[in-house]
This record gives C-alpha cells, structure tokens and sequence, in this order.
C-alpha cells in the first residue's frame, strides 16, 4: 500500500510542477502579447463592424442630443436582428455582459489601449472575459437590448481613448469597409 503511494505522489508533484510552469510561461507570454498591443497604435481607418453595411450606409450620429441632457457618444449602426458584429481590432475581451443603458454590451481593449464598445447586442459571441479576439472575429449580434428597447435593431459602437474620453468612431469607420468586402479586396490585391 504504502509503496503504491509514493511514486503516486511523486506524479502528483510532477504533474503539478510542470503545469505551474506552464502557466508561469502562458503568463509571460500573455502579458508580453498584452504590452504589445498597448505599444500598436490604433489604426487610422477602422472597418465597419456590423456585417452587410457600407460606409454610404453611415451616419454620423455623434453628438446628437439624448434625454437627460446626455450627448450621443458613439455611432449607431442599423441593421436586421442577428446580424453578426465582428471586432475591429485584435484585442482582449475586457467585459461580456449587462451594463446600463447599453443592455448586453461586449468591451474590447485594442491597440493603443482604445477600448471598443459594443452595445444593445442580442447575443454575444463565444468569447470568455479575457479571451483574445482577432479582428474580424465575430464577438456578438445586432439587437435592441438595454435603452434601445424602443427603437429599430442597432449596434452602438463606442470608441474610448486610453485616458476614458470618448471620440467619434465615425472619424474611423468613415472610409472603413465591412469585413466581407475587405476581405475581398485583400484577396483580390494578393492576386
Ligand atoms: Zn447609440
């Protein structure tokens, strides 16, 4: 019995060291591949993150005003329900879940340290807090969750500098194309 035991535990500890040691390197890695992408910056022309929409399809509704002396601090990006959303940015998912107005929404840290607000979605996207999404990736879908209850199926993207100061992301999104086309035209340049 007692002999059975030791290399047992001897296993025990190995497996234990090795997989400290694993998480150990993860760990540097991830937060070498974290400062890396706090060290890009962020792109000038951003794509459109909702599937279908064109840049003639924008507007820019930053600015306008909203009830309770609030001015809209993103771009509201019409589209049928379930349309799929897809990140702008590589990044790392910072928040997945219900907050305020914005109903289900999914934060985005990007390059630069921007954070990418995603809101009124109605379903998320298969991502976990933290996880790491490329661009393109597809992290929710076009609802009317939270304040937009009463209005047509959106997304409400939000663009935040690493200070917290919202900025127009129409400025970025304006000569974006949607994803399907970029990809094409990648393709299209490769050729
Ligand atoms: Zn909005």
């Amino acid at each position: 019995m007692a002999r059975s035991r030791i290399p047992g535990l001897f296993l025990v500890f190995a497996v234990l060291t090795l997989s400290l040691a694993g998480c150990h390197q993860a760990s540097v890695r991830y937060n070498a591949r974290y400062s890396g992408l706090l060290s890009q910056p962020l792109p000038r022309v951003l794509p459109i993150p909702v599937d279908g929409v064109t840049r003639d399809q924008l507007r820019n509704t930053w600015g306008t005003a909203r009830e309770g002396g609030r001015h809209h601090q993103g771009i509201d990006i019409f589209a049928p329900r379930n349309t799929p959303i897809r990140s702008v940015t590589g990044g790392v998912i910072e928040f997945k879940g219900m907050r305020g107005l914005g109903g289900q929404v999914v934060y985005v840290v990007g390059p630069g340290g921007y954070r990418h607000y995603y809101a009124h979605l109605e379903e998320y996207g298969p991502q976990a807090e933290g996880d790491w999404v490329e661009a393109g990736e597809v992290i929710g879908y076009v609802g009317n969750s939270g304040n937009a209850a009463i209005s047509s199926t959106h997304l409400h993207y939000g663009l935040y500098s690493p200070a917290g100061h919202a900025v127009n992301p129409y400025t970025w999104l304006r000569s974006g194309a949607p994803f399907a086309a970029a990809a094409a035209a990648t393709q299209q340049a490769a050729k």
